[in-house]
């Protein structure tokens, strides 16, 4: 399912292949929906080649993850197949905490995991990262997984790698570090935003990996610490690595579509002959903009700072900038390619630095704590670059980023204007990317049919 090297979507030759090698996604040939079980209003799908006949099936997910795996060696068929759970690695987690939540009682196994050598990727217990364990129907320790490399891309294809400790049989237990190809799985999920962005991803069961790439790809259409909405939804076709039948970690977002106040942004991952590739609209121009729509990045702790208890966020102020409140040292990035015109003290902003851009651009970017290592005047940057740091000097009541849009040294609010396009794609190659694109256009308005049946099923 890699297209990898290829123009196109996966074939349906391609899913076959994946559905022989995983059967719990294609239970009885039919693709199978999983209505997410924190609530309706999130479904999760394998996509189906548009052309082939469907048939779906609607079924409600178990508290655990589905599908089950099957331990190394063992066949999946037999009954005796081990009821398996996992957690995130929470910040501040230990291990003990995680086992409990394993429910994973086993003797010995904490001592053993805190002081064998072959057990030592277990001691930097990554947030985000999953532990998993299988255990009997008498609850004893069948096996116990760290997902430590969920899949790293070596060599062009991914590789997830994981630390397995089973019970050696005689009271005691070996830890051993395996690895496999991933295989990728392509996955649709859809959400509509209640309150929060992750709010909505979270009940879609959409990875974090793949909600900050699609804020990373729209970043030049969409400030989502600023412009999201209650009402916006969204759609996202993306790659899903597993092994074992188990979800291992996110691949990459082949096509999305977000409709944002009323607005709706499509993004299509499309792959030049050169093996680069990047998104692109339905029409063929690149996503990319000349500029982001803010300077800080979207992150957890971004979509919700400033809500709770700072007055200033990300508003237009009438001292013409948008401020963005946000810890002190949070990273400040070039919204441009761009020169530095300034950077030092400026009195009622502090520290500051301003950027020139093409044309008549420039971007200002105040009340820094501290500014990137051995950036200077006349240095020049690119877009995304880190420049400074989130602070509040100068003339600020708490921490954050006063951030003045441009044009002509007047500051205008980015939000009201078109900002310069970036590429688009032309002759052969817009021919081959308008196939691809049409392709995902079609599967993601299934999508929203399915959501639609999907919403209805549920209340029934
Ligand atoms: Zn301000």
């Amino acid at each position: 399912m890699q297209n990898k090297g290829t123009h196109n979507p996966p074939s349906y030759r391609e899913i076959l292949r994946a559905r022989q090698k995983n059967r719990h996604f294609f239970r009885n040939g039919v693709v199978l929906v999983a209505l997410a079980l924190f609530g309706t209003a999130a479904a999760l799908a394998v996509v189906k080649p548009p052309e082939a006949p469907v048939t779906y099936h609607t079924e409600q997910r178990l508290a655990l993850p589905d599908p089950f795996p099957t331990p190394l060696g063992h066949d999946a068929s037999t009954s005796a197949a081990p009821f398996v759970s996992e957690t995130r690695i929470e910040r501040g987690d230990t291990l003990a905490a995680l086992l409990q939540r394993l429910d994973v009682h086993e003797k010995g196994l904490l001592p053993f995991l805190t002081h064998n050598e072959d057990a030592r990727s277990i001691y930097k217990l990554y947030p985000g990262r999953t532990l998993q364990a299988a255990l009997d129907i008498e609850g004893n320790l069948v096996w116990l997984r760290y997902n430590h490399t969920p899949s790293a891309v070596e060599n062009g294809t991914s590789v997830a790698k994981w630390l397995e400790v089973t019970p050696d049989g005689e009271g005691g237990f070996v830890a051993q570090e395996l690895s496999k190809m991933a295989d990728v799985q392509v996955r649709v999920a859809e959400g509509r935003i209640e309150s929060s962005l992750f709010g909505a991803t979270d009940r879609a069961g959409i990875p974090d990996a793949i909600t900050l790439q699609m804020a990373d790809i729209l970043s030049s259409r969409i400030d989502f610490i600023r412009d999201l909405r209650k009402g916006d939804t969204f759609r996202i076709i993306y790659e899903t690595h597993s092994h074992d039948g188990v979800e291992s970690g996110a691949g990459r977002i082949l096509a999305l579509e977000f409709n944002n106040r009323g607005k709706a942004h499509e993004a299509v991952w499309f792959e030049h002959e050169d093996g680069r590739g990047s998104y692109y609209d339905f029409d063929g121009r690149s996503v990319r903009g000349a500029f982001l729509r803010n300077a800080l990045k979207f992150s957890r702790i971004s979509s919700t700072f400033g809500k709770r208890k700072h007055p200033i966020h990300g508003r237009w102020t009438s001292h013409n900038g948008v401020d963005y409140a946000a810890p002190t040292g949070t990273p400040i990035h070039a919204t441009a390619d761009g020169v530095v015109e300034f950077i030092g003290n400026q009195r009622g902003y502090g520290k500051t630095i301003i950027l020139r851009h093409q044309g008549k651009y420039s971007t200002l970017y105040a009340h820094q704590s501290r500014f990137a290592k051995g950036l200077r005047k006349g240095a020049r940057v690119n877009q995304g670059d880190l420049i400074g740091y989130v602070g509040a000097t100068g003339w600020a009541t708490g921490p954050h980023l006063h951030y003045e849009f441009r044009i002509a040294n007047k500051p205008v609010d980015p939000l009201s204007v078109d900002l310069p396009v970036a590429s688009a794609l032309e002759g052969n190659e817009l021919d081959q990317f308008k196939q691809v694109a049409a392709q995902y256009r079609d599967q993601i308005q299934l999508v929203a049919q399915l959501q639609e049946e999907g919403m209805s099923l549920a209340s029934e």
